[in-house]
């Protein structure tokens, strides 16, 4: 087993790594830009070190700072944690050529899954549907117009190296095809460096399920479930749950389908470590392959709390070499769990980040309560990065007791300081439809749409 390892991230997925090291008695090394030095995970690290400035392109996507903190703290490992290096195959090779094992998918299964356009054609192969589409990458407006008229409107324009939701645009005819088809290219050579789009057809009012994965170095691959991610804010995740409350009402046969068609990708990739494939599911049960994300999710912990296992502590056993202790008949799920991405954004104001000091802090406690954070009273969220400043996440013995669970949860957290996005889930909580667990992807842009927007306002 690892001594040590560095932990290559910041913010609350740093401290969740660190809680991991600790239990299994590894020692752990944090690393920070300027502006974190006071930030939790630098606490809570036996030993931490500065790696540049704030500009995440100064400090945490800095493979040559990162591994000569690596080589001067002597560690055995890196986690990257998730978004900065964290898919990015080359820093993984850097790694292992280091000595340094790098906690995550091997160099060549990234490379299988490089990016969206390669991952749709190796699911095809693997005989998993994806949404109806281009071949690979999209090269001229011409290309566009031919596959919008050969897939039929409405379409999605998406980069192949998307990620949070950003560089995908929708487009119901020829005039927003060649609007989206710049923006998106724009947007995306912004964001990640390439402009490489692709096009799918755009599947209306879907659900977002996705399978977490686990696979060791000797070729097994088991699956954890599903999750359902569909409350989405211009698609990105802000409340997920497991089961999905759609596989557990409308489509159940769905569950071992989609389970088994993960697997098949995984498969076919020759996964290795943590994972998630996810997909869309429409209306009449019909799912499609999305993406695989090649590291642990910000929303893993639901996944922990019906299942429980610890799923940082398998990236972990699984990067050292250990083969996997779980088969797929010990996976057993209990309860149902729900998790809140708690955003330092202002849910009456477009949802802006709103950085800045917190000044009183007092996170929820009782049965089946977990705060995954890296927040305190005095804490200053910088404006540089994400705005997510911690998890809540319960679990209750069905989807009813852990809905007012939140709600209670949700009530009893109090950030004050800064704007959070708290008030706005605990109106989702008090939903009707997503109590009886009827939503859609749309689910939020009709809440804040329709007349519901005032209830929300009202309240504050
Ligand atoms: P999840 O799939 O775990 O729900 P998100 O899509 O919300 O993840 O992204 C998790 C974090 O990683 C966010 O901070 C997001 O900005 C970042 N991220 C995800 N994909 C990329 C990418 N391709 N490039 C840069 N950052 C990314
Ligand atoms: P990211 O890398 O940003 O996570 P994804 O491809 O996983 O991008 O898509 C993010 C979200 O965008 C999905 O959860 C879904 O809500 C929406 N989406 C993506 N592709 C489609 C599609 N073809 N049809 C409808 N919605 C889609
Ligand atoms: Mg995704």
């Amino acid at each position: 087993m690892f001594e040590k390892i560095l932990v290559a991230n910041r913010g609350e997925i740093a401290v969740r790594i660190i809680r991991a090291c600790k239990e299994l008695n590894i020692r752990t090394v944090a690393v920070y830009s300027e502006v974190d030095a006071n930030s939790m995970h630098v606490q809570l690290a036996d030993e931490a070190i500065c790696i540049g400035k704030a500009a995440a392109s100064e400090s945490y996507l800095r493979i040559d700072r990162l591994i000569s903190a690596a080589e001067v703290t002597d560690v055995d490992a890196i986690h990257p944690g998730y978004g900065f290096l964290s898919e990015n195959a080359h820093f993984a090779e850097v790694c292992e050529s280091c000595n340094i094992r790098f906690i995550g998918p091997s160099a060549r299964a990234m490379n299988a899954l490089s990016d969206k356009a390669v991952s749709r054609a190796l699911a095809k192969k693997a005989g998993v549907d994806t949404p109806p589409g281009s071949e690979g990458i999209v090269e001229n407006e011409k290309d566009a117009r031919e596959i919008a008229k050969r897939i039929g409107y409405p379409v999605m324009i998406k980069a192949v190296a998307g990620g949070g939701g950003r560089g995908m645009r929708v487009a119901h005819n020829d005039a927003s095809l060649i609007k989206g088809y710049h923006t998106a290219r724009t947007e995306a050579e912004k964001s990640f460096g390439n402009s490489n789009v692709y096009i799918e057809k755009f599947i209306e009012n879907p659900h977002h399920i996705e399978i977490q994965i686990l696979g060791d170095n000797k070729g097994r691959i088991i699956h954890l479930g599903e999750r359902d991610c569909s409350i989405q804010r211009r698609n990105q995740k802000l409340i997920e749950e497991s089961p999905s409350p759609l596989l557990e009402n409308k489509f159940r046969k769905l569950r071992d389908k989609i389970g088994k068609a993960a697997v098949r990708i995984a498969e076919a990739a020759r996964y290795t470590n943590a994972g998630t494939v996810e997909f869309i599911v429409d209306d009449h049960g019909n799912f499609y392959f999305l993406e695989v994300n090649k590291r642990i999710q910000v929303e893993h912990p639901v996944t922990e709390e019906v299942t429980g296992i610890d799923l940082v502590r398998q990236q972990i056993l699984i990067a050292s070499g250990e083969p996997l202790q779980i088969s797929q008949g010990d996976v057993q799920f209990k309860g149902h769990a729900i998790e809140c991405r708690i955003n330092a954004e202002d849910p009456f104001g477009d949802f802006r980040p709103s950085p800045g000091r917190i000044e009183m802090y007092y996170q929820p406690g009782g049965r089946n309560v977990r705060v995954d954070t890296h927040a305190y009273a005095g804490y200053t969220i910088p404006p540089t990065y994400d705005s997510m400043i911690g998890k809540l996440i319960v679990t209750g013995k069905d989807r009813r007791e852990a809905i007012d669970r939140m709600n209670r949860a949700l009530g009893e957290f109090m950030i004050t300081g800064v704007k959070t996005t708290m008030v706005f889930q605990q109106a989702i909580m008090q939903d009707p439809n997503f109590r009886r667990g009827v939503y859609s992807t749309n689910f939020v842009e009709q809440l804040l749409g329709g007349a519901r927007r005032e209830l929300i306002e009202e309240k504050t």
